[in-house]
């Protein structure tokens, strides 16, 4: 047994689950015929990696939405709202997901978070003082037996209780000292269960320990994992962990009863150092994450090989650095990319076949994998462009600094808008309509012309234009229309990218990405957004926001190449930025949007490494995009998240005049902190949230916003919803945001 899998991905590789389950949704399908379609997806899931002769095949990594959801509801952590709603369990499971609106009730969604230093997204179990702990394992179960019934015997996968319990959101008096017997408790009852269904190897993700972790953190730790240990039975235990290293808590996990530890050799730079140091004992399983599980790149088994030899032989099982749910299924399906590019790439189905060609080569000796590989290093891999590495290079410390300083333009800005208290905006997308996305389709597929392609988006921002004006509207936006994507729309007009066809990864539930690649020195060549702005400014004496993408999101929601610096690509990518955002301001657009929705997301786990890893590079990259712009020019940002609360003095830095971000699904708790830290960027807290197809009343708005006032200084409060509408219907949209425009109103009206 010496290869393992963490977690496949589970859309499907042509993104089955996420079609049925919207059809679900829409009650085009029943429960029935959505539960078929995952089992179907489950098997092919399973039967791919058993034909690659993988040993520890996982299970229950499938899920419907979110495994952390699962886990919440395995042990009943499911908030009153929830189970108060007389619909079905899986319905149940979508209402805290998603939010519910029927006869049946009226609930928000669970808040979302990013998992980790990924772009996916889990669904924050909220544990209340009425929370009943109680034990139902019949998705881990059923989903093991249907492997078993194909002949394939798994190894189920459950987040751990420490990691549990450092997501869950306590919103009552109860804390993780109350409930950490419980959980003990709880996992051992699991032990149990699996011990009676004969299952030999159970996986419990402990990722949180890579972050840097308290003396309090590992007395949890200890407390927790040495009685449950202790009742593990016939269960072997595999402690997984990803994302990072585990250095604050090695000789720890040394002595705890675990029968196997796998520990990141991609991105845990200290792992490699901490096993020479300190050894690993003989008696344990080392789970080796060599082939990493979040870029799409072959792997270098010379390079593997190095590590693996490092490591005690005996006791080593090769596998991925983290689940592979973060890359897309096969490269197999990209027939359109030149052979000499896709060669290089491995996703989640090549990786798996990396794993046995590494086992061959370093158990069996098989060296022919091993030359193969090495000819394939060996060849020419991304593209130059001298030019823009000159351009590089000659940057200068003026270049990021743009003025005059924020308070002089706020003055100046706010004269030549003349813009009312509390201005009104959208976060840039309209909904993508079944119209909007056949379009595309056509044009792409050469069957309508350039010019029908345009007019089809002209008209469909002429009448948002209109209808953002006819309901009162500030500043309007153009809506989106011609882009797929925020990130893969920039990249196809960009020098240095190419596109995959089929390369989805789930972002969060129903919704996947297609993140473009990085395949050389990046440069603009043509005008991205120009012409769009410009036609929807023409329609209007309203401003219109130009809409871009800044060069962080673009790198992060990119796979980037492996030969430079993320810090580098960046800039390239900054610079391409910053002619766009000159080439808007010369035709006439004087409020520009620059995403950064996924600022936060390449933080690194560590919050020692946040400066010199990270913020160094990014903030200044964003400086970079806009600091040339005239005093007038008003800057956006925007961001999908609220988690900055320990960064906020650097997103201020960001020097942009206006920001929004989502709130609402965290409950406006980073109020606070902009407050404590005298925030000085006007800002539009999202006052409902977009990822929830429910309907806020005014009401509901106007105390968000009357919350929000509470905070933050009138001057500086934009109001806004949390994101991007793209995803949602129309009926939905022009209805909360009618409302969100009354409210706005009457609060004005009291002011
Ligand atoms: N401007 C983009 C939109 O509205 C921003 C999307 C995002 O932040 N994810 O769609
Ligand atoms: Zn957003």
């Amino acid at each position: 047994m010496t290869t393992s899998i963490i977690g496949y991905p589970r859309i499907g590789a042509n993104r089955e689950l996420k079609f049925a389950t919207e059809r679900f949704f829409r009650k085009e399908l029943t429960e029935a015929e959505l539960q078929a379609v995952a089992a179907q997806q489950r098997q092919l899931n399973w039967q791919g990696q058993a034909a690659a002769g993988i040993d520890f095949i996982p299970s229950n990594d499938f899920s419907f939405y979110d495994t952390t959801l699962d886990t919440a509801f395995a042990l009943n952590i499911v908030p009153q709202r929830y189970q108060d709603l007389a619909i079905s369990p899986l319905e149940r499971y979508f209402a805290a997901a998603r939010g519910h609106q029927s006869e049946a009730g009226d609930v928000k969604a669970l808040a979302m978070k990013k998992w980790f230093n990924t772009n996916y997204h889990y669904m924050v179990p909220e544990f209340d003082d009425d929370t009943r702990l109680r034990l139902d394992l019949t998705k881990l179960l059923s989903e093991y037996r249907e492997a078993l019934a194909l002949g394939i015997r798994t190894k189920p996968v459950l987040l751990g209780p420490y990691t549990l319990l450092k997501l869950i959101r306590f919103t009552g008096q109860t804390g993780i000292a109350d409930v950490q017997a419980d959980f003990v408790a709880l996992y051992a009852e699991i032990f149990a269960q699996l011990a009676a269904e004969k299952i030999t190897w159970l996986q419990l993700d402990e990722p949180a320990l890579v972050f840097d972790l308290s003396e309090a953190d590992i007395a949890l730790f200890k407390a927790i994992y040495t009685p449950l240990l202790a009742q593990k039975q016939t269960v072997k235990v595999l402690l997984q962990t990803y994302f990072g290293d585990v250095r604050d808590i090695y000789i720890e996990l040394l002595d705890l009863a675990f029968d196997g530890i796998g520990l990141d050799f991609v991105e845990g730079r200290k792992s490699l150092e901490l096993i020479e140091t300190y050894g690993f004992p003989a008696n344990k399983k080392l789970f080796a994450g060599v082939v990493n599980g979040k870029n799409i790149w072959r792997n270098n088994y010379q390079q593997t090989l190095e590590i693996l030899a490092k490591l005690p032989k005996e006791a080593v099982v090769i596998g991925t650095s983290s689940s592979l749910q973060h890359v897309p299924y096969t490269v197999n399906a990209e027939t359109e990319l030149s052979p000499s590019i896709s060669r290089h790439f491995a996703f989640a189905q090549e990786k798996v076949a990396e794993l046995a060609a590494l086992n061959a080569i370093f158990f069996e000796g098989a060296e022919d994998y091993l030359a193969d590989n090495q000819a394939l290093f060996a060849d020419k891999r991304f593209e130059h462009n001298l030019a823009v590495q000159a351009k590089v290079n000659a940057l200068s410390a003026a270049d990021f600094v743009r003025s005059p300083e924020f308070s002089v333009r706020e003055r100046i800005q706010k004269e030549a808008f003349n813009l009312p208290k509390l201005p009104t905006t959208t976060i840039g997308s309209f909904p993508q309509t079944a119209d909007v996305r056949k379009n595309r389709l056509n044009f792409k597929r050469g069957e309508i012309s350039k010019a029908t392609y345009d007019s089809f988006n002209q008209e469909k921002t002429k009448e948002w234009i209109r209808w953002q004006e006819s309901v009162g509207f500030d500043v309007l936006v153009h809506g989106e229309f011609e882009r797929n994507d925020m990130v893969e729309y920039f990249g196809e007009k960009l020098d240095g990218y190419v596109f995959t066809k089929y390369a989805w990864v789930q972002s969060y539930g129903t919704r996947c990405v297609k993140p473009p690649i990085v395949w050389g020195d990046i440069a603009r060549v043509q005008p991205l957004s120009v012409a769009d702005s410009v036609y929807a400014q023409s329609l209007t004496d309203k401003l219109v926001k130009g809409m871009l993408t800044g060069p962080v999101t673009i790198l992060n929601w990119s796979f980037p190449r492996e030969d430079i610096s993320l810090s580098d690509s960046t800039l390239q990518i900054a610079l391409a930025i910053q002619e766009e955002v000159l080439d808007l301001e010369k035709n006439g657009i004087k409020v520009i949007q620059i995403d950064e929705a996924a600022l936060r997301e390449k933080l690194p786990l560590r919050q020692t490494d946040w400066n010199s890893e990270y913020l160094d590079w990014a903030i200044p990259a964003f400086r970079l995009v806009h600091a040339k712009v005239a005093p007038e020019t008003q800057i956006h940002t925007h961001m999908c998240y609220s988690e900055f609360t320990d960064i906020i003095p650097a997103i201020d830095a960001m020097d942009a005049d206006v920001i929004s971000f989502e709130a609402s699904r965290s409950d406006l708790s980073i109020l606070d902190a902009l407050q404590a830290n005298g925030f000085r960027t006007q800002n539009g807290p999202g006052v409902y949230d977009i990822h929830s197809p429910r309907i806020p009343s005014i009401d509901e708005i106007e105390a968000v916003i009357r919350r929000i006032l509470t905070k933050v200084p009138l001057e500086k409060v934009w109001i806004n919803p949390d994101c991007g509408l793209k995803t949602r219907g129309v009926a939905e949209v022009t209805a909360s945001l009618e409302h969100l425009v009354r409210a706005t109103q009457a609060v004005r009206a009291t002011l």
